[in-house]
């Protein structure tokens, strides 16, 4: 039998055994195995060469029985349907393990930022907020950035978005540059939230992260980040990766001078010419391993090379459901991505409710709530894995689709 990889199907599957264990019926299996709503939108760009390209793009909104839909838009050339679905469905996860007041949403456009001008860009970003200014909105379903996108690409949607409202509307989008209400630390946070999980499960495993080896594969946003936070925090950071290849040295590599050197995309490996593979980074010897880059990176192909003790997941589904059980006979401890990576959409909420208030925090007013927030969420994931032995994906599951479930059940949809 060859192994699942769609990533919108194997979501169902867990959800599925999740419900079951949460003691909810089939009906409420068929209510929250696809989003309530898919959109498919063509936007026509006008390219910097005077013709027309028209792009294909998505918005998925999973369930909004808790609150608003809230979630990233990619840009990538692999973006499709299923996957956008996939990533609403993690954001309802996502929310409702920290215990966010959204259910989730997701977005894509198929397109290569990369090849791209910041003209076209923005043209396509702006084009994209027209054609679903309809289904999205501060107490509607609310976007934010993800792979390839940033605060500058949040910006123009911002102001497309209020100049079709005639309202100055800085609650429709989080990720914003932090004079147009965005949040201090929202850039950093996904990487924050990887770091207070990684501390945690180190704490479980019994070692310190003072001189722990760690392999992160991806320097965008998350991976970037999280590799500067680990060596503050003292720890070795022996291999890191891009889109291109990847960098090892057992000594520890200098991260203050890769990030000089990285450019917007990550990309920072073209510049040695000493580099390893992508795959041959995920089986380096080290304590911790975090994939922070695409899905589908460890397979039954490569599971049981795995040297790490700890896996966090930074990136969204990086690991199979085949993976993911030989990793758990093994010992080895997987903190899964909905709960690894909610620290990004933690300071989103942040970022809303400061919009809202129209009042803005410290940056260490950020820091304390999220780092709050987090513990407490890693905890309760854990003692539910440790209580109904179970993996740490599944209890995430469960805890995570809680409040989803509870909240259509008391608005009488099932
Ligand atoms: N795209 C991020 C995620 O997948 C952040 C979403 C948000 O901030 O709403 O969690």
């Amino acid at each position: 039998m060859t192994e699942n990889l769609n990533l919108f199907t194997s979501t169902q599957e867990i959800i599925k055994e999740a419900l079951s264990k949460l003691g909810f019926n089939d009906e409420m299996y068929e209510l929250l195995k696809e989003p309530l709503r898919v959109l498919t939108v063509r936007i026509p760009v006008r390219m910097d060469d005077g013709t027309i390209k028209v792009f294909t793009g998505y918005r998925a909104q999973h369930n909004d029985a808790v609150g608003p839909t809230k979630g990233g838009v990619r840009f990538h050339p692999e973006v499709n349907e299923d996957e956008v679905k996939a990533l609403s469905m993690w954001m309802t996860l996502k929310c409702g393990i920290v215990g966010l007041p959204y259910g989730g949403g997701k977005g894509g456009i198929i397109c290569d930022p990369r090849t791209m001008s910041m003209g076209e860009i923005e043209r396509l970003s702006r084009g994209f907020v027209r054609a679903i200014s309809q289904i999205v909105g501060p107490t509607k379903d609310i976007p934010a950035p993800d792979v390839y996108t940033n605060s500058q690409i949040m910006a123009w949607m911002m102001d497309e978005y209020s100049r079709l409202r005639e309202n100055d509307s800085p609650g429709f989008i989080t990720g914003k540059p932090l004079v147009l209400g965005g949040s201090e630390g929202r850039e950093k946070a996904t990487a924050q939230g990887v770091t207070i999980c990684i501390e945690e499960a180190a704490k479980k495993k019994g070692f310190s992260l003072q001189g722990a080896r760690v392999v992160i594969q991806g320097f965008g946003n998350a991976g970037s980040f999280l590799a500067k936070f680990m060596n503050d925090e003292g720890a070795k950071v022996v291999g890191i990766s891009d889109a291109y290849g990847a960098l090892y040295d057992p000594n520890g590599l200098d991260i203050d001078y890769l990030l000089d050197r990285r450019d917007s995309f990550g990309t920072v490996t073209t510049l040695f010419e000493n580099t390893i593979t992508n795959k041959e980074l995920l089986e380096l010897d080290c304590d911790i391993l975090v994939p922070a880059a695409i899905s589908n990176q460890i397979t039954v192909e490569n599971a049981h090379n795995i040297k790490a003790s700890i896996i966090v997941e930074a990136a969204n589904g990086p690991t199979t459901a085949e993976a993911t059980k030989i990793l758990t006979e093994r010992g080895i401890l997987l903190v899964p991505d909905v709960l690894a990576s909610a620290g990004g959409v933690t300071v989103s909420y942040f970022e809303w409710v400061q919009n809202n208030q129209g009042y803005y925090w410290t940056e260490e007013e950020v820091n304390e709530k999220l780092t709050k927030k987090l513990v407490e969420s890693f905890n309760k994931v854990y003692e539910t894995s440790q209580s109904r032995r179970i993996n740490m994906r599944l209890a995430a599951y469960m805890v995570g689709l809680r409040n989803a479930a509870e909240a259509s059940k008391f608005r009488g949809w099932v």
